[in-house]
């Protein structure tokens, strides 16, 4: 099993733009901290289940990208498969991240972080989805090649 990403504890040093974000409640307080690798959404039933809503709306991030400023011992985590290691606030119970250590990345909630302009570029585990949207964009049947998935698309 690859190991866990850890969010630094370091303030970021590059002139690179930074977006705070916090869990429901405000006891977790994080930024974020120039370009994500990857944003979209994501419809499989492991997103919809945990969030209780019907899709994800993610922003992948390097683990050096995603600085924890107050409340880290306030973050509690599960992870019903190696993969994704989701964590919450412990004293309001909000989503904050998922981080995927197979990938070397962490999904910070777009919900989370409302000041950084979310802009989808891909629709994945499309096949799953309980709210088909007519966008345009990419729709990946599971996931990209690169992110260990099949590669396939499908129609909206
Ligand atoms: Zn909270
Ligand atoms: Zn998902």
């Amino acid at each position: 099993m690859p190991a866990s990403n850890k969010p630094r504890a370091t303030e970021p040093t590059s002139g690179e733009k930074t977006y705070k974000g916090n869990c429901f409640c405000g006891a977790v307080q994080f930024t974020v901290t120039g370009e994500p690798a990857a944003m979209g959404y994501c419809h499989c039933e492991s997103c919809r289940t945990w969030s209780a809503g019907p899709v994800n709306a993610f922003t992948l991030w390097k683990p050096e990208s995603v600085n924890i400023t107050h409340g880290a011992d306030n973050i509690g985590g599960y992870s019903k498969t190696p993969n994704s290691h989701r964590q919450w606030c412990k004293k309001c119970g909000g989503h904050l991240f998922t981080d995927h250590p197979g990938m070397g990345l962490i999904d910070v909630y777009a919900a989370v972080i409302p000041e950084f302009p979310h802009q989808a570029g891909v629709h994945v585990h499309y096949q799953e989805t309980k709210l088909p949207m007519k966008d345009g964009l990419p729709k990946m049947k599971d996931l990209p090649e690169e992110m260990g998935g099949s590669g396939v698309s499908v129609a909206e």
